[in-house]
């Protein structure tokens, strides 16, 4: 097996490679070297530290320990690609190599102490924040690999964020300035907050205290054991104060969330986003970012603990994993004299999102959406590194990079262009079904840890023109017009020196006429020489102007290639998901179609078999039809022709009977056909049938119910005539016994009633009634 540096192209010209055996190249970077320049800056590699997390349980009874990673020393490891990754089988395709050696600037093992972590990673930049410059810690790797863990810790095992925090504590010990009316304001400013402000602020804590549990108490006493003193703490002399604030955020797809925003907890109100602006100075800053002012590790603890819960929450909220987001953590000291900011400085924890790529088990849509933007921050992090690294080599220097082009960066711009120091802590973990992804975080780090910084001993003095007086003392300090200094640059008396004022009232006219004259030529030769001034001022500026105009055109354009590149990178990116989609589609199908024409193997052996029976059955017939051809065949005379008249015979009998055998095969064909019609017709009828005897069933039964109600009403009928002729009879017997008398004459009132009440009585009995009536 081969070992090859897998960064090959990327490392050129500051690396080197190591030929060890026949093939075995392995990359040695310059790592971590530390050289000092001419005015006291300093140069260094950035500094990038691996750390290998332990198995878990699960991963080892998952069988995820194959022996990928192996450390061979404090600074190289070797990553030895399991079978089943994509690595291993590109190299048994002869794509590459299975077997990679990486340098970091340190590596440590699954075994190593969140403390000497600590110790080896960070204390000289821990040395740096207290000293006034700025810090700054990424933890990089795919998720689950170790990166919150060694940041943050747990309660029982602290990372690095608490472990700096109480080194900051501990350095600053009694001279903790606790007036709260010292904020940070911009990037690198302070501004005085008035009484309402300074109560605003006190509140503001309160309420995020007033939310977090008493539960990080114990971090002091049990995780943190009192780290080695990093820098001698300020003398009980030294008048100098320190304040300490805190802020916390979130990156997640390009947009900045405040972790210490109280209404995050609030279910009903929806997250708003914070805009990185520009302070004027080229150093960006998140606008209307919350700073906590901590006084004790309790305290910061609480505020961390905070912006934990609230980022969960808005995850769980907003169904997001927060392992996609970026998480920072930042720290800013500010060092008090005389109630004045003499000094800040910053350092910066970063929790970068997970760098896993484009995930396989998600959906099309899903996937193509994370290429898309998720990860902007880390591919342009990578981008920014790589420009950083390109621009370190001859011939390639002044390369564009890309810090503008995502939140993170433009907030670290500063930081990697020699405004204070960044290192990473690369986590992984060993398992064999992630490999592959270790893989590409190892990429990754090799190309950062070829970027050189270049810091500067002091910070760089404004390049800004200096205001100075005659005395050639500043007339601005610290932003600030001294106006004293100004008043005396601006009198007209500045002009006279003490002696000549002192002598002025003993001075004759001719003097006083002779100093007039000295007085008047030095007047025109200093404005002489102030005009000359302006003119190579104004010529000065103008040059600078078009320099500057020319600059940014160049860096425009650059801008331009760069964003062009980058758009080509993302369209490539989405074509090669659309690329994948379409294979695993085919693949898919052709997968179904498979499953439908499987044929179990035994069941094709049969099969075979019966064929292999039948042909041995047609050669038996076609040799019986041939001995039997033989006995019937007429043997000629001519012996040489007897063959050829016998197989012609032979040849046409067998495809007589084949024909036949078609005749009869077509006919059995039709007549099954034709007997499938007719079964069909049949079932047709008997359908038919039964439907129609259903129907007659019913309509007897109908006919049946009517009859019985036509007798029912007929012997009713039969019924009435009776009663129909006994009334009558009665009728009769009655008019027999009582003759129809006439009424007696009476009133027509009487007459009406009478005809109401018995309306049934005949016309007959009526008209007399008429005629009676007059
Ligand atoms: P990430 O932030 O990269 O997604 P975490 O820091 O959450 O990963 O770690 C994943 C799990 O592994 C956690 O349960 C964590 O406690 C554990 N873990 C990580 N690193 C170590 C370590 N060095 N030692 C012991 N446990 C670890
Ligand atoms: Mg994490």
């Amino acid at each position: 097996m081969s070992t090859v540096n897998l960064t090959n192209e990327d490392n050129d010209n500051d690396s080197e490679y190591m030929q060890t055996g026949d093939m075995d190249m392995t990359y040695i970077s310059t790592s971590s070297q530390q050289t000092e320049l001419p005015g006291g800056a300093e140069q260094q590699t950035m500094r990038v530290y691996l750390r290998v997390r332990p198995f878990s349980k699960e991963e080892l009874s998952d069988k995820e320990d194959q022996d990928c990673v192996g450390i061979e020393n404090s600074q190289t490891v070797t990553l030895n690609a399991p079978k089943g990754s994509a690595n291993m089988k590109s190299s048994e395709k002869g794509i590459g190599m299975s077997l990679h050696k990486f340098s970091f600037s340190q590596i440590f093992g699954p075994e190593m102490m969140q403390s000497e972590i600590f110790e080896a990673t960070v204390k000289s930049q821990m040395s740096d924040f207290l000293d006034g410059k700025n810090a700054l810690l990424f933890s990089y790797g795919v998720t689950n690999a170790g990166k919150t863990y060694t940041i943050q810790g747990t309660p029982k095992q602290p990372g690095i964020l608490p472990r700096v925090l109480d080194a900051t504590f501990q350095y600053i010990g009694g001279h903790l300035y606790d007036g709260m009316d010292l904020k940070p304001y911009l990037r690198n400013d302070a501004q005085y907050l008035d009484p309402d402000q300074v109560k605003q602020e006190k509140s503001a804590k309160a309420a995020i205290f007033a939310s977090v549990k008493e539960e990080c108490e114990p971090l002091r006493s049990s995780g943190l054991e009192s780290c080695s003193a990093l820098t001698s703490n300020p003398t009980e002399a030294d008048s100098s104060q320190f304040a300490l604030w805190v802020a916390f955020f979130e990156i997640y797809n390009e947009c900045v969330y405040d972790l210490l925003q109280a209404s995050l907890c609030s279910k009903s109100k929806k997250r708003s986003s914070l805009r990185v602006c520009d302070d004027g100075a080229g150093n960006c800053y998140v606008k209307d970012l919350r700073w906590i002012n901590v006084l004790t590790l309790a305290e910061a603890s609480k505020v961390l603990q905070f912006g934990n819960k609230n980022r969960s929450a808005a995850a769980t909220k907003l169904n997001q994993s927060s392992s996609r987001s970026h998480s920072i953590f930042t720290i800013k000291l500010l060092k008090i004299d005389d109630s004045t900011v003499t000094r800040i400085s910053e350092f910066s924890l970063c929790d970068l999102a997970g760098s896993e790529r484009c995930n396989k088990t998600k959906t099309f849509g899903e996937r193509l959406k994370e290429a898309g933007n998720i990860n902007n921050s880390l591919l342009i992090l990578g981008k920014c590194l790589t420009a950083l690294r390109n621009n370190q080599t001859e011939g390639m220097k002044n390369s564009y990079i890309p810090f503008r082009e995502s939140k993170l960066t433009k907030l670290f711009q500063a930081v990697f262009c020699g405004k204070g120091r960044a290192s990473m802590i690369v986590n992984i973990n060993q398992c064999a079904s992630t490999y592959d992804e270790t893989l590409h975080v190892m990429k990754f780090s090799a190309v950062a840890k070829q970027v050189v910084q270049v810091i500067p001993d002091k910070t760089l003095k404004s390049l800004a023109p200096c205001l100075v007086g005659r005395d050639g003392k500043p007339l601005v300090k610290n932003g600030v017009m001294d106006t004293q200094a100004l008043e005396s640059f601006l009198s007209e008396e500045e002009l006279l020196d003490e002696e000549d004022e002192a002598n002025m009232s003993l001075a004759t006219e001719n003097e006083l006429a002779n100093m007039i004259e000295s007085l008047r030529t030095k007047l025109l030769a200093e404005r002489k020489r102030n005009l000359v001034q302006e003119m190579e001022i104004r010529n000065e500026m103008g040059d600078a102007m078009l320099q500057q105009l020319m600059e940014s055109e160049e860096l425009r354009s650059r801008q331009i290639e760069e964003l062009k590149e980058s758009f080509e990178e993302k369209l490539e990116n989405t074509f090669e998901i659309y690329k994948d989609a379409i294979r695993e589609h085919a693949y898919q199908s052709a997968m179904n179609n498979l499953e439908d024409d499987y044929v179990p193997f035994d069941e094709f052996i049969a099969e075979q078999d019966k064929v292999e029976t039948l042909k041995r059955k047609v050669s038996e017939l076609e040799g019986l039809t041939s001995s039997i051809g033989g006995l019937c065949a007429v043997p000629t005379v001519d012996q040489s022709c007897q063959t050829h008249p016998y197989k012609s015979t032979e040849a046409a009998e067998k495809i007589a009977i084949d024909s036949i055998c078609e005749d009869k095969q077509q006919l059995i064909i039709c007549l099954e056909k034709r007997l499938k019609d007719i079964n069909v017709r049949l079932q047709n009828t008997r359908d038919g049938y039964l439907e129609k005897s259903s129907e007659l069933d019913d309509l007897q039964r109908k006919s049946k119910d009517q009859t019985e109600s036509m007798e029912e009403i007929l012997w009713q009928n039969v019924q009435n005539d009776r009663e129909i002729a006994s009334l009558k009879s009665e009728l009769a017997k009655l008019s027999q016994n009582s003759p129809m008398l006439l009424r007696p004459k009476r009133g027509l009132l009487a007459n009406i009633r009478d005809a109401v009440t018995s309306p049934r009585k005949t016309s007959t009995t009526r008209t007399p009634r008429k005629t009676a009536h007059p």
